[in-house]
């Protein structure tokens, strides 16, 4: 941690992104271990480990193993992992796959000191850059954000791979990736009124502004273009805007609003989208806390209406409605990120606000 004060910026070590870039992974391990050690999901592994293996041996490595098992993201699967791959004398870690296998691998890599390499297969998060891991239970109960010592030494974006991966993900990750535009500025405000905390680079708030307009010019071509099988220049931008300039320089932290209404959301029964398209929701409605102007608030539903990203509560699942304000309260939690406001919100504000992106998402059908 920084003092209070010090404009901070955390970054992984070297980004490559391109179609293909898998293929090019043993060159990279080469110049951080000879004893990679893959951590993955079943699905992952199966689609991508060939490749990494065999790139791995043309570089002159070899897999001393893997794990095909992450379901989730828990200290007991971390401390399994650890055993097994100290256990070959691993030297370099390689995470591959969503969100929990990816944070698995960085725990796991963090706690012995080795160098961590993420290899993302969809884009749905963009937990391969951060610095932090999440931590559930065995029942996906949130237990805490565990932060690296050092982000990843590489990540690793075929964009083949991710691009071309089922199209929710792609959505869920433009979801997730909306909220940056709007948290790091809030977040970055917050900080500097208290002085609490370490303060916000410029270099980093502006590539999360560059991610916004990203998203508005790219991702419903990008969208178009997944669908399609066709590699494209939007479809490049739009990965890059979820992959890296999204969380760009946070390192794990620089939520708002956004994601603390998600939060509050999640213990509504019947709240069945995923965690970006929640996101993209919690995102208007911190828009709408924020008094942002008609029109800018516009473009934005419009733009998820296109995307396909919900923007009422009504499009979050079947969801029971007479929760909403227990939900609206969860939100307002004070160990919750809507204290990285910079205003004051309350719970009534919160419920008042999901009422008024009802209405205008109502209108702008
Ligand atoms: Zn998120």
């Amino acid at each position: 941690m920084s003092r209070s004060g010090f404009r901070t910026v955390i970054l992984p070590s070297r980004y490559v992104q391109g179609a293909g870039a898998i293929d090019d992974i043993g060159s990279f391990v080469a110049t951080l271990g000879s004893k990679p050690f893959v951590v993955a999901g079943r699905t992952s592994f199966s689609e991508v480990g060939a490749r990494i293996q065999a790139s791995a041996e043309a570089a002159g490595s070899s897999l001393v193993g893997y794990v095909d098992s992450v379901r989730e993201c828990t200290y007991g699967k971390i401390d399994g992992v650890i055993t097994e791959s100290a256990g070959v004398g691993a030297d370099v870690i390689i995470g591959c796959g969503g969100g929990k296998a990816v944070d698995t691998a960085k725990a796991v890599a963090d706690k012995q000191s080795l160098p961590v390499i993420t290899v993302p297969t969809q884009c749905a998060t963009n937990a391969d850059q951060m610095a932090d891991a999440v931590i559930f239970t065995e029942d996906h109960g949130f237990v805490e954000d565990y932060y690296l010592s050092r982000p990843p030494a590489l990540v690793l974006v075929d964009t083949e791979v991710v691009g071309f991966a089922p199209i929710e993900y792609l959505v869920q990750g433009m979801g997730d990736a909306l909220a940056c535009g709007f948290e790091k500025p809030a977040y970055a405000a917050a900080m500097l009124a208290d002085g609490s905390g370490s303060l916000a680079a410029t270099a980093a708030l502006e590539v999360n502004l560059k991610c916004f307009s990203t998203l508005m010019a790219h991702g419903v071509k990008a969208k178009m273009d997944s669908e399609g099988g066709v590699m494209s220049e939007s479809l490049e931008a739009i990965i890059e805007a979820i992959k890296l300039m999204s969380g760009f320089g946070f390192g794990g932290g620089g939520c708002a609003a956004a994601h603390a209404v998600h939060n509050g959301l999640t213990i509504v029964p019947g709240a069945l989208k995923k965690h970006g398209e929640i996101v993209a929701f919690g995102t208007i409605v911190q828009m709408i806390l924020e008094k942002r102007p008609a029109e800018e608030l516009e473009r934005v539903v419009s733009w998820c209406k296109e995307i396909g990203l919900p923007t009422r509560t009504a499009e979050l699942g079947d969801i029971d409605r007479s929760l909403l304000p227990e939900a609206a309260e969860k939100s307002c939690d004070p160990t919750d990120t809507m204290s990285n406001m910079p205003f004051v919100v309350t719970p009534e504000m919160v419920l008042e606000a999901m009422g008024r992106a009802d209405d205008l998402s109502a209108e702008l059908d």
